[in-house]
Order: C-alpha cells, then sequence, then structure tokens
C-alpha cells in the first residue's frame, strides 16, 4: 500500500496552501513486523518536512502582517529575500526570509533612504527556537554532553549534536537565565517589607580542571522558601562568576525576597554562608544552626556510649547514662549551656574509663571522648546559632537543612560528583548548576502546547 502524507495550510486571508510532506510504500505481499506502522527514520523526515512546511509559510504569513505600515497603513514593497537558517527540534530549516522597506512616513526628510528591516528577525533574533535551546540545556544538565547529544540524535530529526554544541547551548540558556533575574531586579523594585524567607544553604566540591591549580572547587547549593512564593533553587560557584553576591541577590529577588524581608538562613555551621547573604541583601540575617547536622553528632555520641556502657559495671554507670538520654531533648529545646555542662561531665567520665581499663573498653572510652568532645566544639564554635529547636517547629517554621542535603545531590553531585568522573572549570560548574536548579524548580520548559 501507498500512504501520502500532504498538509495543508490556511493563511489568515483565506487563502489555501496544500504541502506534499512524504508517499509511505509497504509491501503487498511480504509483511514484516519491521514495517508495520511508522519507524522512527520515517518520523524524523516526515517531522522534518512538517517542520519546513509550518516555517516557511508562517514567516510569509508574519511578513503580510508587518508590510503594512502602523502609522499611516501603506503596504510596503519587499526589499529583498535573505536565506535564513534556523535551529529547530525537528531539523535544521533554512526558510527565505524577506525584509520589507521600512516606511518614508517615519523618514520624511529622507525619500531615497532604503533602509529595509527582517520580520522574521523581530520574531526570533537568534538562530534557534527557545524550545529547542531549552530542551538541549535541560539535557545537558541530566545526563553528560556526550549523552546529551546522542539522545537528541537518536531521538529527533535535530540537527546533528555533539558535545561542544550541547556545551555551548547550556551555556547559553546559563547565561540567559542570569539576565532574567536580572530583569526582576530592575522590575519590581521595590515595596520594603517583603514576605518572610527562609534560605537552606549547604556547599558540594566539584572535581577541578587541571589548569586550575587545585583538585577540588566549592559549589553553593541553597533553596529559598517563603510561604507566599515557589521555591527557588540556586546552584553557585563562588570562583565562576564575577560578581556572586548580585548572583545570589538575583536569585533572592527571583524569589520574592524584597528589603525588609526577614531572611533566616539554614546551614551547618560554615560561618561563609550566613556571611553571603548577609553581604548580599546587605542587611540582617538570623543564623540557625541545621538541626540535621547537630543530630548526626548526638546520634555519634549516644552510639559510643552505649557500647562503652555495655563494657562497663552497671553501677556506676546510672548517672552518665540519664545524662546522655536528655543530651538530645536539652540541644533540642534550646538548652545549650546544660548539655554543654553534662558533654564536660561525659568527656571527663570517658577520660575515666580509658585510665581505668584495657582493651576493647579502652577504645570504646577514647570514641567517646572524642565524639563527646567534636560535639561540644561544633556546639561551642556556633553558640550564637543555636536556638530552641522544638519552639521553631511548633510554631511551623524551618529547623532543617535535610532538604539542602538532598539538593546537595540534586543540584550538583548527580552531574559533577566524584563518581561523574569529570572535571570542570568553576564557570562551567557555575552554568550546570544554574540550568539543573531551573531544571528542578521547573523553570526551564514551562512553554505550554499552543495548539488547539
Ligand atoms: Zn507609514
Amino acid at each position: 500500500m501507498k500512504v501520502r502524507i500532504r498538509i495543508e495550510t490556511e493563511f489568515g486571508w483565506g487563502e489555501r496552501r496544500g504541502h506534499d510532506i512524504s508517499i509511505l510504500e509497504r509491501s503487498l505481499t511480504e509483511a514484516s513486523a519491521e514495517e508495520l506502522g511508522l519507524s522512527l527514520a520515517e518520523g524524523k523526515i516526515i517531522l522534518r518536512e512538517i517542520q519546513r512546511a509550518v516555517l516557511q509559510d508562517q514567516v510569509e504569513e508574519i511578513t503580510e502582517i508587518e508590510r503594512v505600515c502602523q502609522t499611516c497603513q501603506t503596504y510596503l514593497p519587499i526589499h529583498d529575500h535573505r536565506s535564513r537558517r534556523i535551529d529547530t527540534l525537528f531539523g535544521r530549516v533554512t526558510v527565505q526570509a524577506p525584509r520589507v522597506r521600512i516606511c518614508m512616513c517615519r523618514f520624511p526628510g529622507f525619500p531615497e533612504c532604503t533602509t529595509a528591516f527582517s520580520p522574521l528577525t523581530r520574531v526570533l533574533p537568534g538562530q534557534a527556537t527557545p524550545e529547542f535551546c531549552k530542551l538541549q540545556a535541560d539535557l545537558a544538565a541530566r545526563h553528560s554532553f556526550r549523552e546529551a547529544a546522542r539522545l537528541l540524535n537518536a531521538l529527533t530529526p535535530c540537527a546533528r549534536q555533539n558535545h561542544t554544541t550541547i556545551r555551548n547551548r547550556l551555556a547559553s540558556v546559563a547565561d540567559g537565565l542570569e539576565t532574567r533575574s536580572d530583569d526582576i531586579q530592575e522590575g519590581v523594585e521595590v515595596q520594603s517589607g517583603g514576605p518572610e524567607m527562609t534560605v537552606f544553604l549547604d556547599s558540594a566540591y566539584v572535581r577541578s580542571r587541571p589548569e586550575y591549580q587545585k583538585r577540588n572547587f566549592e559549589v553553593i547549593v541553597g533553596s529559598i522558601e517563603s510561604k507566599t512564593a515557589k521555591k527557588h533553587r540556586f546552584g553557585l560557584s563562588l570562583a565562576g562568576v564575577d560578581h556572586p553576591l548580585d548572583c545570589l541577590k538575583s536569585s533572592l529577588k527571583a524569589a520574592g525576597w524584597r528589603p525588609g524581608s526577614a531572611m533566616t538562613v539554614l546551614s551547618d555551621g560554615d560561618p561563609a554562608l550566613p556571611r553571603l547573604v548577609r553581604n548580599a541583601i546587605n542587611g540582617n540575617v538570623e543564623h540557625i544552626l541545621d538541626w540535621w547536622h547537630i543530630s548526626a553528632r548526638i546520634r555519634h555520641v549516644e552510639t559510643t556510649f552505649q557500647t562503652l556502657l555495655s563494657q562497663l559495671d552497671n553501677s556506676e554507670t546510672c548517672d552518665v547514662e540519664a545524662l546522655v538520654e536528655r543530651l538530645r531533648w536539652r540541644i533540642w529545646h534550646g538548652q545549650t549551656h546544660r548539655a554543654l555542662e553534662a558533654l564536660r561531665i561525659l568527656f571527663r567520665f570517658a577520660i575515666k574509663a580509658r585510665d581505668c581499663a584495657a582493651g576493647e573498653t579502652q577504645e570504646a572510652a577514647l570514641s567517646v571522648a572524642g565524639r563527646t568532645m567534636d560535639l561540644q566544639t561544633y556546639l561551642t564554635h556556633n553558640l550564637s546559632a543555636l536556638v530552641n529547636y522544638g519552639h521553631r517547629r511548633k510554631q511551623g517554621k524551618a529547623v532543617s537543612t535535610s532538604r539542602a542535603e538532598g539538593l546537595v545531590n540534586e543540584i550538583a553531585n548527580v552531574r559533577m560528583g566524584k563518581k561523574q568522573r569529570m572535571r570542570w572549570s568553576p564557570r562551567g560548574a557555575h552554568r550546570v548548576a544554574t540550568v539543573r536548579a531551573a531544571v528542578l524548580d521547573g523553570r526551564l520548559l514551562t512553554r505550554g502546547p499552543n495548539a488547539a
């Protein structure tokens, strides 16, 4: 049998035009499984031909509309035709794009003036359709550049992709995302007293390319949340951007921050992270030590103590057991000084146990001493960032960056972690992190279907 595929355009002014797209032939006598339905190759050809026809007709319609002068209603002449190459998801299409003379009513003194403009360039200034660019960037943020190119080549009729075209596209989309945040900055100035905001911050380490003279560099990941706006994630490589504070400020603004918003930062105790937010907004930031990180350290104390206690005579240990049991509760309820006092007692107990014992018990006592000291130092260094977590939780406020821990994986490690065995430049890592954050937020591929 023969299948003839033909499409028909109906222009806005009523004219109809047909395009022959393709003819499929199937064997009458020797039907095989491979010949059932459309093959991938046929599908690609059909899509590419439909794209070509639709684009060329669309250019014609856009041009006809632009040929009528908005001011004096003159029907303007075509100056010349130029070939324009357009990269789309469904193939690289070359269209004939007319340029229209600019109406003389705009230059009354210059009758000889023959400036022309291209209506197509007005609609599409770049060489590729936005949807195609975003899809390239989306795939590049999820897979290696080579894998992203392979997927596009395998599944779509787009022009041949390789790792360089994909990397360049990711770069331009990432830079575009940043300029867009800057627009917000200019556009929505400035009502004081915005919503209360919480920023979860953490950092990941990415392997550096050899020419940067160090093994790793830091990528900061974060999630900005408030009751009024959607969660906004971001990734930021301090070494990879010229103005990291501006970059962070743009993200905060895009998430709804306004001067005067109350700002809370949850992080794991690295003072550089809250300082970064403080400098970006040039205002006060409440820094809260993340409960998830404290909790992990308490658990270390608890488990090592269990091991030690199981090897000691019960009569001596009742008091310390009670102390360990109360430790977590005390820190959770903001009784930091009592918790620190308890840790000092536990430390002395562990040292005494080490001196009196031998072998396994001595080792267990040593590890208790180490864990206790570790927690004590951690709390002491972050005294100003400890709060009554129980009270905060009751108020429905965030106490933990466990979500930021997830972010480290989602934004940085999945694509740029050590397992990927890739090395990065700070700029490259910053761009991937920026696009990944946009992908996770659903900010990248937002175009809805326009079809009727
Ligand atoms: Zn005119």
